[in-house]
């Protein structure tokens, strides 16, 4: 099987894991939506007691807040220096998460139809072939199970706000952070997600106020986007 990592992607994120859990970093932006898609997630699944994986969970901002509401949390990377974190940051929060660098699609070989609830934040825009990686969080689910994905939009709104806003002018993220030709319209993201047999049960907007400094969930799916997914199965 061919490996969907991108080996510059990985470099990107192992160089500045180390401030992962810093909210004034360059991962102040996850750490703020993190609440809201928390919310969400909870909101439309009961996170509680359920049987979770966050791929590419990263320094796993994500997965540690959905083990404190309860579910049973396995965070899975392709780099080992976020993982690391993680881990690390475990012994701190005192929560428990079981994390593993391994990728979705050996997961997916190894493990078929193990959670109730797979979650991918963020990370499509990074992989070479993100339809391998849908595919591959399809095969992991039970019948029934949910899938969420949230990713960024691809027209001249997103262009504007999450490359030339967020990277150049008001500084969120590193320059390089986000490259426009990955990003994935909804309809793209649905027709992958159909695809992977996957039914598209709902979409929802992250939108950036840069006057209030806030994000929040709303119809407004031109830039970040979440959509949930159910199996067919
Ligand atoms: N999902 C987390 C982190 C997003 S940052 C959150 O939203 O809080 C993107 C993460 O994807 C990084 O941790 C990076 O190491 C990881 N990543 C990049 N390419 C990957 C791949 N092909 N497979 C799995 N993880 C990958």
């Amino acid at each position: 099987m061919s490996i969907n990592i991108d080996p510059t992607e990985i470099a990107k994120f192992s160089e500045i894991a180390h401030r992962w859990w810093d909210p004034t970093s360059e991962f102040r932006p996850l750490h703020e939506i993190n609440p809201l898609r928390l919310d969400y997630i909870d909101h439309a699944v009961g996170l509680a007691d359920k049987d979770v994986l966050d791929v590419g969970c990263g320094g796993g901002i994500l997965a540690e807040a959905m083990a404190e509401r309860g579910a049973r949390v396995s965070g899975i990377d392709a780099a080992e220096r976020p993982l690391k974190i993680a881990q690390l940051h475990l012994l701190e929060s005192g929560r428990n998460v079981d994390y593993r660098l391994v990728t979705v699609e050996d997961l997916a070989a190894e493990r078929p139809a193990s959670y109730d609830v797979v979650t991918c934040m963020e990370l499509l825009e990074h992989v070479p072939d993100p339809q391998s990686t849908i595919s591959a969080c399809e095969r992991l689910l039970r019948p029934g199970g949910s899938a969420f994905f949230s990713t960024i939009n691809r027209n001249a709104k997103s262009y504007l706000f999450a490359i030339i806003g967020a990277e150049y002018v008001l500084k969120l993220l590193p320059r390089g952070t986000h490259d426009y030709a990955k990003f994935i319209k909804p309809s793209e993201l649905a027709t992958m997600c159909r695809h992977a047999s996957l039914d598209v049960s709902a979409l929802i907007g992250m939108t950036y106020n840069p006057v209030t400094r806030r994000y929040a969930l709303e119809p407004d799916t031109a830039v970040n986007y979440i959509m949930h997914c159910r199996t067919i199965r």
